[in-house]
């Protein structure tokens, strides 16, 4: 009789060297291949280009098996709409065991009030604040001068009068430039359309928040609700100030923490720089630095509660139990000395880098960083957009994006830099000796790289000329450094092929 992948694996190996990460690897792809071994395949050309590519984008990472299995199971079987103890669906104690342990980690790992963790994405989870707050503070005053706490009471003219009042209210986030979030009031997201929205950006010299500029507009534009958070910005902000500003100009005070959470979680950011210590509202993804699943939560003090609760029906419909319980161990996992130690490697790694790449001659935006990335102008240096760095960088096995520096005459789409994060390669083990290695790496691989000319003769934007030479010896010093640390050791990508690839 032929043996299964994951029989031939445990007959081979003694019984102390078996690893359960792996067992349930072969078990799963047996079951994924069993219905369709297309997914099954690149299930495992994902392990094997992830094995092979040095991650340097700053919002991914790498989670722990424990996290992975919390999501494969038959969690996602339940609908549990609503939150604990007040569902729409029966049969959802279980679900609510889930997440109330997940919220419970998430307000002790923050110190925050309270925690929703339903929302299955940053963007979601943004969505739901912003109308969380609109709730609280339009919603909520309406109703009740109109004496009645049911929407559906209302005529057909007063539900049309509350809806033009929710939709013309002010948000004041980053500019996207600057290193702010699409749905922090980006003309193509949402979040420009339903309010009006102005954004602030960093200063043209330094590259820094200037906190008086921000503080004149925003008694200027009076924003119901003042957001700050980045994706792109590489320094510390104070909270402290901003939480200053919002009280002058009685806005709601936002932040958008998806980026940085790992750095709060592990207490690298402390005191003005810790958001959900000033913020009314915070929201962050759990799948960046903070190393959890693909998803993400909502911090808020005790006010804003009820509003972020009613997340599903308000913007969302069901929650995904298999995440939450996933957020629950990740969070759990966050709360650990070992995790702490991890978060100060990820700021030590980016300061690392950052210097490294400065003694390259790279032009590294404000100077340096505080906090897990830093953003690289590659037409400053090489005449190059971010587009044609990032194509190179791709080609010599290294995976990064290319990144709008402020007020870049490149757009949003072929952009001037590159954004570089630590929080994957602190990940992998990795320190300020392979940081110093890294730098002059990527020096190699922009020196050998040259804009080609477009079909027209133009200079394009987007093609490259990329010298064989130097691309040979920037695959190889990958391979090299990745040799040393291996993601996910305990999975034998060999094997994987072998079973899954022919
Ligand atoms: C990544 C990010 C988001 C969006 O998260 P998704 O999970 O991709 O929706 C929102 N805000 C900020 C600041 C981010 O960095």
């Amino acid at each position: 009789m032929m043996m299964t992948p994951l029989q031939k694996y445990l007959s081979a190996t003694p019984a102390e060297s078996v690893s359960p990460a792996f067992v349930s690897w072969l078990s799963a792809l047996q079951l994924v291949a069993g219905e369709a071994p297309g997914v099954a395949r690149a299930v495992v050309r994902e392990l094997a280009a992830q094995r092979s590519h040095l991650k340097l984008i700053a919002s991914e990472n790498y989670c722990s098996h424990s996290v992975q299995a919390a999501m494969g199971n038959l969690l996602t079987d339940k609908y549990a709409e609503g939150y604990p103890a007040h569902r729409y669906y029966g049969g959802c104690e279980n679900v609510d065991a889930i997440e109330l342990r997940a919220a419970k980690e998430a307000r002790e790992l923050f110190g925050a009030e309270h925690a929703y963790v339903q929302p299955h994405s940053g963007a979601d989870a943004n969505l739901i604040a912003f109308w969380a707050i609109l709730s609280a503070r339009v919603e909520e005053p309406a109703l009740s001068r109109l004496g009645t706490a049911d929407l559906n009471r209302l005529s057909d003219a007063q539900w049309e009068t509350l809806r033009q009042e929710l939709g013309s209210q002010r948000l004041l986030g980053m500019d996207y430039y600057s290193g702010g979030h699409l749905t922090h009031g980006y003309r193509q997201n949402v979040s420009a359309r339903m309010f009006r929205a102005a954004t602030y950006a960093v200063d043209k010299e330094s590259g820094l928040l200037d906190y008086d500029a921000i503080e004149k507009q925003a008694l200027d534009f009076k924003p119901l609700i003042l957001l700050a958070g980045y994706s792109a910005y590489p320094r510390a902000i104070n909270f402290k100030r901003f939480r200053a500003i919002a009280d002058k100009c009685g806005a709601v005070f936002m932040v958008d923490m998806s980026h940085f959470a790992g750095l709060v979680a592990g207490k690298v950011f402390v005191g003005e720089e810790n958001p959900v210590a000033w913020a009314d509202v915070v929201t962050t993804t759990t799948h960046k630095t903070l190393r959890g699943p693909r998803g993400a939560l909502i911090l808020c003090r005790s006010e804003f509660a009820d509003a972020v609760n009613k997340g599903c029906p308000l913007v969302a419909g069901g929650p995904l139990p298999h995440v939450m319980a996933a957020k629950a161990v990740a969070l759990k996992e966050a709360r650990r000395p070992a995790y702490r130690a991890y978060a100060r490697s990820v700021q030590r790694n980016a300061r690392a880098l950052a210097e490294a790449c400065m003694r390259e001659g790279l032009a590294v935006q404000t100077g340096g960083t505080d906090n897990h990335l830093l953003v690289l102008n590659v037409a400053q240096t090489h005449g190059l957009t971010g587009r044609q760095g990032e194509s190179a960088m791709t080609q010599c096995g290294i995976t990064l994006n290319r990144n709008s520096v402020p007020f870049d005459p490149n757009g949003a789409w072929w952009t001037s830099g590159l954004r570089i994060g630590t929080p994957a390669l602190t990940t992998l083990g990795m320190g300020t000796a392979e940081m110093e290695e890294i730098a002059p790496l990527i020096r190699l691989v922009l020196d050998g790289t040259k804009p080609a000319p477009s079909e027209k003769g133009a200079l394009s934007k987007s093609k490259i000329a990329l010298d064989g030479a130097a691309q040979k010896v920037a695959q190889r010093r990958v391979s090299a450094l990745l040799g040393r640390f291996t993601l996910y050791p305990e999975l034998d990508l060999a094997f994987l092929k072998s079973s899954f690839l022919r």
